[in-house]
């Protein structure tokens, strides 16, 4: 079974006959533990598709499935997944433990449980030595490690990445790459990624979705996308 389907979804903004149909017909089968890159021009629809998977944005038609529920309906809370932004969106005034610990808390996950994950998550991000730090006394890379660990402890079935790394210079981009790629392989969970970076594509991706004006264009490995004559 897939870990993740999308089935016919279309998405209109607005109602009548000023609606604007932003995907026409998205249709796409992730197997479990994929690394799917999402790619294509400003404006084609990868952020609109990736909230409506996350539930951040109804779908108007069509059918998304996470394992084998049907999450059209689902609040965001209610799906399988974590959601890592472009912006962090960490809370300032709580220490980097606290932020990771957050959603587990307000999951009613026992204290003792929480420990043991985040402990773990900030091994893995090597972050163990700045869990009581407050965000802004961390560096730009060690902030979207936090944020990326505090989507690990949930232990989701599917990894959202809205742009991630598009906040980081150069350097802190590819080591943040590397970073992702070494928890894929370490966690292996099934994540949709959204880049307008070819090298994060190529990098990633085991298949690349290509998206143009609201059309998935391709779906295919990196070597077919990017050697295609
Ligand atoms: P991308 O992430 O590829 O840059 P988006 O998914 O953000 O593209 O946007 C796809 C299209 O949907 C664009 O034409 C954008 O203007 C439009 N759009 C996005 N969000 C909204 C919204 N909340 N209301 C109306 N139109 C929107
Ligand atoms: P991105 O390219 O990362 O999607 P944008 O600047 O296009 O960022 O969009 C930022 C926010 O504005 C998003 O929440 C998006 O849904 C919303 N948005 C984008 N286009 C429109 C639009 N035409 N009308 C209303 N909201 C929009």
């Amino acid at each position: 079974m897939a870990a993740l389907s999308l089935r016919n979804v279309i998405k209109r903004y607005g109602h009548g006959p000023k609606a604007n149909q932003v995907i026409h017909g998205v249709s796409a089968e992730i197997a479990d533990h994929e690394f799917i890159v999402i790619v294509g021009p400003s404006g084609c629809g990868k952020s609109t598709l990736l909230r409506m998977v996350a539930g951040l944005e109804d779908i108007s038609s069509g059918e998304i499935r996470i394992g084998d529920r049907v999450v059209n309906d689902l609040e965001p809370s209610e799906r399988d997944i974590a959601m890592v932004f472009q912006n962090y969106a960490l809370y300032p005034h709580m220490s980097v433990f606290d932020n990771m610990a957050y959603g587990l808390k307000i999951a009613k996950v026992p204290v003792s449980e929480i420990k043991t994950r985040v402990d773990k998550a900030a091994k893995i991000l090597e972050l163990g030595h700045l869990l009581k730090r407050k965000p802004r006394e961390l560096s730009g890379g060690q902030r979207q490690r936090v944020a990326m660990g505090r989507a690990i402890v949930r232990q989701p079935q599917v990894f959202l990445f809205d742009e991630p790394l598009s906040n980081l210079d150069a350097k802190l981009r590819a080591q943040t790459r590397i970073e992702i790629q070494k928890l894929h392989h370490d966690l292996g969970i099934t994540s949709l990624f959204v880049t307008h970076d070819q090298v994060e594509a190529m990098t990633l991706a085991q298949r690349i979705i290509v998206m143009n004006g609201g059309v998935m264009d391709q779906f295919a490995t990196p070597e077919e996308v990017y050697n295609r004559p």
